[in-house]
């Protein structure tokens, strides 16, 4: 990594805070509403995100929701690609195609419009922070449901110790700003 890279990412790790047993005992939850404050770190972490991609011929950021909606869009205008949300059940309008996952206890459910994008199309999948990786899977196997083609991951921060990186596919692209 470039030196001034290195600063950047510096820069963003201090705007990250880090709220101790929120939202339930034990967690320790990573608070990026200081990098969307700052309008410099909310500019560079956009630009920092979009770089690698850059040349990818990315048609379509699938931004998870809700903090995969904050930079997801940004991401998206900065390639000159589109942006589709993934959304809880129930909250998209149209017609829907879902996909379901395990979590600690329990399940969870994510949905994306049928009419998103076309076969073939290159998609972008980012989130804030990847943790175990469940949702980002759960969102290729939507967007491969659809017959779309995932060619990246994007993610501001990945939280080491989980190891989610790992569920994904090795041979596709992954940008992970700060392991924590
Ligand atoms: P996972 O599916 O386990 O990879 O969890 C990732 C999703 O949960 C992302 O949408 C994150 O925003 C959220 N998340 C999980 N753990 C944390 C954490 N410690 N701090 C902030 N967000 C988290």
């Amino acid at each position: 990594m470039d030196g001034v890279k290195q600063q950047i990412i510096a820069l963003l790790k201090k705007n990250i805070r880090n709220i101790p047993d929120f939202p339930k005992p034990g967690i320790q939850f990573k608070d990026i509403t200081p990098l969307l404050q700052n309008p410099d770190t909310l500019e560079l972490t956009s630009q920092v995100l979009a770089r690698p991609f850059r040349k990818k011929n990315i048609d379509y950021v699938v931004g998870l929701e809700s903090r995969g909606f904050l930079f997801g869009t940004n991401l998206a205008q900065d390639l000159h690609a589109g942006f589709i949300p993934i959304r809880k059940p129930g909250k998209l309008p149209a017609e829907t195609v879902s996909a379901t996952y395990a979590l600690e206890y329990g399940e969870d459910t994510i949905e994306m419009h049928k009419d998103a994008f076309s076969k073939g199309d290159r998609i972008l999948v980012h989130d804030d922070l990847i943790a175990t990786g469940g949702s980002a899977k759960a969102a290729t196997d939507l967007v491969q449901k659809l017959g779309g083609d995932v060619v990246g991951y994007s993610f501001i921060i990945a939280l080491e110790a989980l190891e989610g990186v790992n569920m994904l596919p090795d041979h596709i692209q992954k940008e992970v700003l700060l392991s924590l």
